[in-house]
């Protein structure tokens, strides 16, 4: 990474995804510059939180000074704007490691995707995080100076760069600790140097921000505009969860989101309560409106910070929220637990776990509320955590009704896959005499929607849930019911319509299983280990032939995801069914010559269908063709 040295100066390199992030940013989000101010300032407020709290251990930290505040300033003449913090600072290292190269994991898979289009790249930019980069859209140079709290003053460290490629760094004497961002300014950003805007700018995205927010008082004399030796705070400098809902416009709570969900856009939903009892602690909680990038690596954070008492304990404290939440963003600040709470303590804290209870609830009132008073809000929340949720199922089984309640599943009841129903409306939607809810599963939307077990359904009537999720599997696994009606897959067990069939029906496909019995035992012998049983069926009405699983065995879908995903699934033969009055399997009963042909035919095509893979696709075309050169007479 070092490139030239002079002294103790060194030039190097930014990491490659903090170049293209540069770069995209100033370009992309240049219609939103302001917003760099914020980013800024929430680095400052953050810096500032952790040194409140390193300092609850080692009090030398605060180096007598434990007024903690952010500070701006601007110079005209110098066309500069200054930020400054008296928090934690950084080390040589961190300053490297934390304005050189982005830490997160997946980053370079997220960079990989993105187009080149700018509306949508915007969107994505904000979803990844801008942070201190963000600086780089009103700045053409970037100085940081900084100081690790405790550290004597020859350990500061000064970083600059003009955000093209490579930036320098070299140790620089600072007195005082923590950070000092100076911005010079791009041509035609003059307006920023003002007071008055930057006050606005710091009352609309920043009023929020705990720590007071200083900038020199400022008077008109003479016709211009005078700085004063006075300090003025700008923003309320107030916890906003501590203070009184009716208090608190959607807008600052709005803002706050962005700075505790590290997030661009606006939150969805959000509740805000003060949780008293057994234990005292209010919790702001928000769904954001997009899903982060990295919602699906295995250790992306959780989004819930954990304050005591308003001091600042930690980020991501994932026992506060179960994973099936980890799209929650928010503040819980306890006034039960002790200053000195560590993660292991957290870890078999019974407190924490009714907390962690309260929050859960909080969670799925707002979910629920949000389903029933803005269908196309939570239908967005759904497009983006949906699957996330849906992991609840099998995760928390004192919520699993609440959380089946808010399920949006696709159905053969609409025609897109976007289109879901509730299973309540499923249920409201049974056919009389139906008592069972019925699904299939399946690696695709159309393979479930086109599956030939979906036949009899379709002619009947009945409605069947479409599902295609990975997490489908999961979920069916462990909700057996809801509202007392048996969630039943229609590619499993014998078809049993209770109800919906009459006697007269019953009769007839009895009659039928008999006089078919010599045919299905013939191919059962032809296929022999590859079936379980071969049985006459009267769930097909357009396919010759189809297969399930035994009651109790493992769908095809499951054992081909766990296999998919590199896990042993137990092999389970399926069972044949063949549809009696097809015109193929009528011809069967006379074939002799090329009776097995043909049922290694009609058993591969029944294994597509499904979706499954043929052992040996090579033979089956062979087959197919032969048979094809057979009917045209040659
Ligand atoms: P994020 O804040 O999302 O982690 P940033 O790019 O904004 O990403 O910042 C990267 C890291 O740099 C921060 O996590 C923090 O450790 C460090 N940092 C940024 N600004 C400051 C500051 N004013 N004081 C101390 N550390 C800072």
């Amino acid at each position: 990474m070092s490139d030239t040295t002079t002294n103790n100066r060194e030039t190097l390199g930014f990491q490659a995804e903090v170049k293209q992030l540069l770069q995209l940013m100033i370009h992309s989000l240049y219609s939103n510059r302001e917003i760099f101010l914020r980013e800024l300032i929430s680095n400052a407020a953050d810096a500032s939180d952790k040194l409140r709290f390193e300092a609850l251990h080692n009090a030398a930290l605060f180096e007598n000074d434990s007024e903690l505040n952010i500070r701006i300033a601007y110079d005209k003449a110098a066309r500069t704007l200054t930020i400054s913090d008296n928090g934690i600072g950084m080390s040589r290292d961190e300053v490297i490691n934390n304005l050189g190269t982005i830490a997160k994991s997946g980053t370079r898979e997220f960079f990989a995707r993105l187009s080149g289009d700018q509306q949508k790249d915007a969107n994505l930019i904000g979803q990844f995080g801008v942070g201190f980069y963000s600086a780089f859209i009103v700045a053409d140079k970037v100085t940081v100076t900084t100081r690790r709290a405790g550290e004597k003053s020859d350990q500061g460290v000064r970083w600059e760069s003009d955000g093209s490629g490579e930036f320098t760094i070299e140790m620089q004497d600072k007195a005082a600790r923590g950070t000092e961002i100076v911005l010079h300014l791009r041509e035609g950003q003059d307006d920023l140097l003002s007071g008055q805007k930057i006050r606005t700018i710091i009352r609309k995205y920043s009023d929020h921000i705990v720590q007071p927010i200083v900038m020199k008082k400022e008077e008109w004399k003479d016709g211009a505009q005078q700085m004063l030796d006075e300090d003025e705070t700008v923003n309320k400098a107030f916890a906003l969860w501590a203070r009184a809902k009716s208090e608190i416009s959607d807008e600052e709570y709005r803002e706050f989101y962005k700075h505790v969900g590290h997030d661009f856009q606006d939150p969805l939903a959000w509740t805000h309560a003060r949780v008293e009892g057994r234990q005292e602690y209010t919790q702001l909680l928000y769904i954001p409106s997009r899903a982060p990038f990295d919602m699906w690596e295995r250790d992306a954070i959780h989004g819930v910070k954990l304050y005591v008492r308003r001091v600042f304990i930690m980020d991501d404290a994932e026992q506060l929220m179960p994973r099936y939440m980890r799209f929650v963003r928010g503040v819980v600040d306890s006034s039960d637990l002790p200053l000195n709470v560590s993660r292991e303590i957290l870890q078999e804290s019974k407190d924490i776990e009714s907390i962690r209870k309260g929050c859960t609830n909080k969670v799925l009132a707002l979910l629920e509320d949000l389903a029933k008073s803005d269908a196309e809000k939570y239908a967005k929340f759904w497009g983006e955590f949906g699957r996330v949720l849906k992991e609840g199922i099998g995760e928390d089984q004192a919520n699993k009704d609440k959380i089946a309640g808010l399920l949006r599943l696709a159905s053969t009841h609409a025609d897109t896959a976007e289109e879901t129903v509730a299973l309540a409306d499923y249920v409201g939607r049974m056919k009389e005499g139906q008592d069972k809810i019925y699904y299939i599963t399946a690696d695709s939307f159309n393979a479930a929607k086109n599956s030939p077990h979906l036949e009899v359904f379709r002619k009947k009537g009945i409605e069947v849930l479409l599902l295609s999720d990975r997490v489908d599997e999961w979920v069916v696994t462990n909700l057996f019911e809801f509202q007392g009606k048996s969630l039943i897959s229609v590619a499993k067990g014998g078809l049993d319509l209770g109800q919906l069939e009459d006697e007269a029906e019953k009769k007839e496909q009895e009659n039928i299983a008999n006089e078919m019995k010599e045919l299905t035992d013939k191919i059962k012998s032809s296929l022999a280990e590859r079936v379980k049983e071969v049985r006459v069926t009267h769930r097909l009405t357009e396919s010759p032939a189809c297969l399930v699983a035994d009651e109790h065995d493992m769908s095809a879908n499951l054992a081909r995801l766990l296999k998919s995903a590199g896990q042993k699934a137990p092999v389970a033969q399926p069972i044949l069914e063949i549809n009696p009055k097809h015109p193929v399997v009528l011809r069967l009963k006379t074939e002799e010559k090329k009776f097995d042909d043909w049922v290694a035919v009609l058993f591969d095509q029944a294994l597509l269908a499904e979706g499954g893979q043929l052992d040996d696709p090579a033979s089956f075309v062979k087959r197919v063709n032969q048979l094809m050169l057979e009917m045209s007479g040659s």
